[in-house]
């Protein structure tokens, strides 16, 4: 296998590429592999969101969702369950009638979603580091949303469990991990100082930086321009979309109105690793 090309795992499977020994043994429990995420996936989605939120701002994360936002009240199990309670107790608190946060019903059903996707294309063991892949850039995504930060913690373990899974397939990807990884953050480091220079203000924050080198570990090199291509199409697109719906008062990016771009950055990644680099037109 060349060293520069990271195929995308759907191509590992299409292609048949021979993976570790490791996946032959689990190949016969798929469907049990798929039983596992399913379940585990919706409150890992409420988890992700818990960490999202509560993470920036030290707070506690054992206490979970336990308790109402608003009035403190301990929740009772019933009232806890993924998607099900938000849409019985119609999006309101039981005990003090505030509006709970449509945000973990969507942080559940979308943890749900990366699941599923994760076993329909990926292959043998590798099922299991793409769905921390997915399920950490949904807490990632989550947390620019609520704060516009990246947090270092779920950074730097997604850049070392990209090198980490690229050696475990082959030598040539794993090299190519470490290449992309420091393409990654020196290209996005350049790319962030260079606006600084020419606009006098931040373009790129160190988190979207931290984040392409993770990229990079997980899609080499050669798969950064995509990742970048996808998530400034989705970022056009979602900023046309809410200006449309009058969510956002103008299609001018300026300071007081960032976009939230680790989120576009978790989009591109997420596809770019399943189904490989974009063509285009001249590889
Ligand atoms: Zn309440």
């Amino acid at each position: 296998m060349p060293l520069h090309l990271h195929p995308g795992l759907s191509s590992i499977q299409k292609n048949a590429i021979e993976l570790p020994a490791a996946s032959n043994d689990m190949e016969t429990g798929v469907p049990i592999h798929f039983w596992i995420l399913l379940t585990a996936a919706p409150f890992l989605g409420s988890f992700a969101d818990c960490v999202a939120q509560r993470l920036p701002v030290h707070r506690p994360l054992v206490a979970a969702r336990s308790q109402c936002d608003h009035c403190a009240v301990v929740l009772a199990p019933i009232e806890l369950v993924p998607v099900v309670s938000w849409i019985a107790l119609g999006g309101k608190c039981r005990h003090c009638l505030a509006r709970i946060s449509p945000v973990y019903a969507i942080a559940e059903l979308s943890a749900a979603a990366l699941a599923l996707w994760c076993a329909a294309v990926v292959p043998g063991w590798l099922i299991w580091p793409t769905a921390a892949l997915g399920w950490t850039l949904l807490a990632l995504a989550l947390m620019d949303f609520h704060h516009l930060l990246l947090a270092d913690i779920l950074l730097l373990p997604l850049v070392f469990l990209g090198i980490a899974v690229n050696f475990s397939i082959s030598e040539a990807l794993g090299l190519a991990s470490l290449i992309g990884a420091a393409i990654g953050f020196g290209g996005a480091f350049a790319i962030r100082e260079i606006y600084r220079l020419v606009r006098g203000r931040d373009g790129l924050g160190l988190g979207d930086v931290k984040l392409l080198a993770a990229a990079g570990a997980w899609i080499s090199w050669d798969g950064l321009p995509s990742v970048l291509f996808i998530a400034s199409v989705t970022a056009l697109a979602s900023c046309l979309i809410l200006w449309l719906l009058k969510l956002r008062p103008s299609l001018r990016l300026s300071s007081d109105d960032p976009v939230p771009f680790g989120i576009f950055l978790a989009i591109g990644l997420w596809i770019v690793w399943l189904h490989g680099p974009i063509r285009f037109g001249f590889a």
